[in-house]
């Protein structure tokens, strides 16, 4: 007897996985955010992550394939 309405599996993201950011820190120099340039303490800050951005600096974590060359032999 399973209740199908207590766990939805696609239910949206579980109770305390929030964003992982760290509150009221601004990411580029740690100093205390500014609620207007959230999440971080100023526009220029602000801006060095919107060009990081740009750069490529946060482009997706690249999964190396492990088995790429899988032709040269077994490990
Ligand atoms: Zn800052």
């Amino acid at each position: 007897m399973t209740d199908p309405s207590e766990t939805d599996p696609k239910g949206g993201p579980p109770a305390g996985a929030d964003v992982p950011v760290l509150r009221g820190r601004c990411p580029i120099c740690s100093k205390a955010a500014v609620h207007a340039y959230r999440p971080f303490c100023s526009k220029r800050c602000a801006d060095v992550d919107l060009s990081r951005w740009f750069s490529g600096s946060y482009a997706v974590p690249v999964v190396e394939p492990d088995d790429f060359e899988d032709e040269s032999g077994e490990r």
